[in-house]
């Protein structure tokens, strides 16, 4: 296993905090106190808290160690499907820090707010002209969040025009936010199958697309890794009935200023600034689900929003057609900010980006095809899905394959998901790979390969090298065990 990123030394065991420490021991020096214990305040504080005796070195190996255990962006290939886990650039973080954002108070008076109104003005200027789009809300605080904006904005369309349509049509390769969102919403979701190619057929929505239809959800590209190509004729489908397009935008990784969503005959659209704006996410947020929406949904968008007139920004509340408010003030200002300043210092880059993101997809897509099972093969985008089929044979299972690639050192890939695809394996490299370790990993997995024919045992034990072996997954889920 030469060659290959992972190591098992010097990751150390660690006692909970209470387990650690002697009585007496300290953090740090203080003078004798000089005042009497039984003073009244100790009426008020009542019973000490039981906490361990540390010093300050205990506590920093503790929470190092800690640290060490876990995996991020920042030490290695993270190549979990349809989440984009890219590596973010720390001046984005730099910025989002610098005192006059982070420490701005929400409900400081306008004049004062002028800077963190522009950024947001100019953001949504930004997303606009990336997606082709007319107008935008950055106040949904995650993609779901989006969805169920846009949902809002579909129903208070219809309302307004005295329609009313109870259904959404949502493809079977959707997310499983998009059905939510929609049955959140009091919509009842439609199921559509999608062709033999991966991808949505005109004639599947024909057939379900009537006038009790409010909508349709479309991801593009969608979880498969795979652009919609009929999406116009779609579109024009859905419209003809007076319907509205939603386009779940979290793969916008692929397609950044290249596709245009308006032509794509796209209202409405949500984008994860967490996913392809640069901040880091996984374990719950802070995230940022921005709404782009075409000019006959604007009146629909949450106040407030941002004015700009004779110079001067404010937030207006006159939009007696909104759909109200979705987030506290202007959502996570935090996250605006990284993707400010990620769109800023890539520019035109953002396209190249795109580019790279797709190009090293088809890289692993094609150097790992004949070891294992491509469920489409055919040209993808950001992502790439393979199954465990070659393996059957052997009795090895993705989740197998999955635990392995840990005692090789990379994150394993996204698994079980879509739904649509038995026993896949979903593999989103994202721009910010090198090819040294594209082919580091493509090495790995065709080892990992050989062996599940040459000694499948290895992956059944897998993986040995790791702080933790397997869990009982479904213990943790139903169980979990928060205090260590
Ligand atoms: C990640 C993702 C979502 C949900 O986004 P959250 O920010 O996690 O709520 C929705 N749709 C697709 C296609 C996604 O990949």
């Amino acid at each position: 296993m030469n060659g290959f990123p992972g190591t098992s030394g010097l990751i150390f065991d660690e006692l909970l905090l209470w387990e650690k420490g002697a009585k007496g021991r300290r953090g740090m020096s203080l003078p004798p106190r000089d005042v009497d214990l039984t003073s009244p305040d100790q009426a008020l504080v009542g019973e000490l808290p039981d906490l361990p005796d540390l010093s300050e070195m205990d506590v920093v190996r503790h929470y190092t160690r800690l640290s060490q255990w876990n995996f991020g962006v920042d030490q290695g290939m993270y190549p979990l499907g349809s989440c984009t886990m890219k590596y973010n650039p720390k001046t984005n973080e730099k910025q989002a820090g610098l005192q006059g954002f982070a420490a701005a108070h929400p409900l400081l008076p306008d004049s004062l707010s002028q800077g963190a109104f522009k950024l947001i003005h100019d953001l949504e200027r930004f997303l606009a002209e990336i997606t082709c789009m007319d107008a935008v809300s950055l106040q949904p605080a995650a993609g779901a969040q989006g969805e169920l904006t846009g949902m809002l904005i579909i129903y208070a369309y219809h309302k307004s025009r005295n329609s009313k349509r109870t259904k959404i049509i949502v493809p079977d390769t959707a997310h499983g936010t998009n059905p939510a969102s929609a049955a959140l919403c009091g919509f009842q979701p439609v199921n559509v199958k999608s062709g033999e190619k991966g991808i949505l057929t005109p004639e599947v929505i024909a057939q379900v697309m009537d006038e009790s239809v409010a909508g349709i959800m479309v991801t593009n590209p969608n979880t498969l890794g795979l652009f919609e190509e009929h999406i116009i004729e779609i579109s024009e489908i859905v419209h003809e009935k007076g319907g509205l397009v939603y386009c779940d935008g979290a793969n916008m990784n692929a397609i950044m200023g290249i596709a245009d969503s308006a032509k794509m005959g796209i209202d409405i659209q949500h984008l994860n600034l967490h996913k392809t704006f640069s901040t880091p996410h996984g374990s719950g947020g802070p995230g940022s689900g921005p709404v782009c929406v075409r000019k006959h949904l604007e009146p629909f968008l949450p106040v407030p929003r941002i004015a700009f007139e004779e110079g001067v920004y404010r937030l207006s509340e006159d939009f007696p057609q909104s759909i109200g408010k979705l987030h506290a003030f202007y959502g996570n200002y935090g996250v605006l900010v990284k993707a400010y300043s990620y769109v800023l210092s890539m520019g035109p880059l953002l396209q190249r980006a795109s580019q790279l993101a797709v190009l090293n997809a088809n890289y692993i897509k094609e150097l790992l095809k004949d070891v294992f099972h491509l469920a489409y093969d055919r040209p993808c985008m950001h992502e790439c899905v393979f199954t465990d089929k070659e393996q059957h044979e052997q009795k090895i299972s993705t989740f197998e394959i999955a635990k392995r690639l840990m005692d090789y050192g990379f994150h394993p890939p996204t698994i079980y998901f879509p739904l649509v695809v038995s026993g896949a394996i979903m593999i989103e490299p994202t721009e910010t790979e090198s090819k040294e370790t594209l082919d580091s990993f493509v090495q790995a997995m065709k080892s990992i390969a050989q062996e599940a024919k040459d000694h499948p045992e290895l992956l059944r034990e897998a993986p040995t090298k790791t702080k933790v072996k397997r869990m009982d997954e479904t213990a943790a889920a139903r169980h979990p065990c928060l205090t260590g």
